[in-house]
């Protein structure tokens, strides 16, 4: 028995629902991230609720995935969709309600863990109102992002001011890679505690089916060279390079090659704006009766997708992490990505795939091809791709780094007696 069993802790995360389907309306690596993290922290003993912003009146405010783990929908301003860049006024109601819930159930977090610079406001109100400890996860560094976009949201003063003083606060940072811990340091402060405890993957659910029998499912030729993208369609994830890689001459002849970009919502949000916009520049090129856009992809026909492909594409602009190359390279597919962010400690060129500078769209038409041509390096790339995510990004691993994290700021002295608990 250990001294965690059933102590409650939050994972907060405004805008990311950890209960909702991942793949459309800015749905993507920080829900996945929250829901796998919380489920993993429960199963460890912990009592874990996750806290979101409640968007319709047909959610449940409350839904329990395990015994010790649910997700808590708060309201906060009206109940509806509000994108990211727009919710900063009503966080202080968040906070109320948040108070409101500890209240009426009798519970004080005396540790909570905020995803994204929205959240982590939420967790310096609740460390100053209540002491709670904060653990943050920032997902995004507005520092690094407003580098690679050309029009600056009104927000951007206030994020920027947030994030440094999170990162001067919080009791620990969790920086999910080594290259986002230099940003934190280079572009945000040299003060406060960071710790690098990467992002995971379930790898028994990715890699569980082989290549030729995912063929099979999804109606793909054995010949067929499969490049695949997966993901949320926003401009910083560079699908354009991609489109345009895919668009170069060297593919032209090739009567084989499957272009297969999954991902997105409807129409009328803001990812089906560059959805179209995609899909116009596909026409443009002449490349559609190659392409096909499958929408959103469930987590459970997604091992099919990345184990059917030849390669796994990551054009993003910037990346603090992406979990999509995780994802292909837990099923064996070797990852083409950009030369950015998260993905340069992810991704080993020549070992488990190829970088290539972002918005380069020859370099990564050249990568792209040098794997598709040769069935036996791409072999060899997708077994060291497996082999680099079962030694450094399984979920249980990236829980138990956080549990022992937790472990060692609520109970200092405790934690030094317990080391057996803190290997997994
Ligand atoms: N995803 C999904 N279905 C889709 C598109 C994306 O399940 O149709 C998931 C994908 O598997 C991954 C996450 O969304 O787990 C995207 O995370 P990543 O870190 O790559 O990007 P982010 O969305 O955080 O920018």
């Amino acid at each position: 028995m250990n001294s965690r069993t059933e102590q409650p802790i939050a994972l907060i995360s405004v805008h990311g629902d950890p209960a909702i389907e991942i793949g459309k309306e800015e749905a993507g690596g920080q829900n996945v991230y929250v829901r796998q993290v919380g489920e993993a922290l429960a199963q460890r003993g912990w009592q874990v609720d996750m806290f979101t912003r409640k968007v319709s009146a047909e959610q449940d405010t409350i839904v329990q995935h395990s015994p010790n783990c649910r997700t808590i929908r708060l309201q906060a301003g009206s109940l509806d969709f509000v994108p990211r860049d727009n919710l900063f006024g009503y966080l202080p109601e968040f906070v109320e309600n948040f108070l409101a819930f500890q209240t009426e159930n009798s519970i004080t977090y005396p540790l909570v863990h905020t995803n994204y610079w929205l959240s982590s406001w939420v967790g310096m109100q609740l460390k100053k109102i209540q002491g709670s400890k904060q653990v943050h996860t920032y997902h995004s560094l507005g520092a690094v992002k407003y580098n690679t976009i050309n029009s600056i949201p009104l927000i951007a003063s206030t994020r920027l001011a947030v994030e440094k003083e999170v990162l001067e606060t919080a009791e620990r940072i969790v920086a999910t890679s080594p290259q986002e811990k230099e940003h934190m340091r280079s572009l945000v402060s040299t003060k406060g505690n960071v710790d690098i405890i990467p992002c995971g993957t379930d790898i028994k659910q990715f890699g569980c089916i082989d290549r030729q029998a995912a063929r099979v499912q999804l109606g793909l030729d054995t010949e067929d060279k499969v490049v695949f993208y997966v993901g949320r369609f926003d401009p910083r994830k560079g699908i354009e390079t991609l489109v345009r890689a895919v668009g170069q001459s060297q593919f032209r002849g090739n009567k084989n090659l499957k272009l297969i970009i999954g991902g997105g919502s409807r129409p009328g949000h803001s990812d089906g704006i560059e959805r179209e916009r995609i899909e116009k520049i596909v026409a443009e090129l002449g490349i559609s009766d190659f392409t096909t856009f499958t929408g959103r992809l469930s987590q459970e026909i997604l091992p099919s997708y990345y184990a059917a492909a030849d390669v796994c594409v990551v054009p993003s602009h910037y990346e603090p992490f992406g979990l999509v190359a995780i994802e292909a390279m837990a099923s064996y597919t070797p990852v083409v990505a950009s030369d950015v962010g998260g993905l340069q400690f992810t991704v080993v060129p020549e070992e488990t795939g190829l970088l290539a500078p972002p918005q380069d769209v020859d370099a990564f038409a050249i990568a792209i091809d040098r794997i598709i041509s040769s069935q036996q390096w791409r072999d060899q790339l997708g077994q060291g791709a497996r082999t680099r995510v079962e030694t450094k990004f399984s979920w249980d691993g990236v829980a138990s780094q956080l549990s022992e994290l937790y472990t060692q700021l609520l109970h200092p002295k405790v934690e030094e007696k317990e080391p057996a608990l803190m290997s997994s």
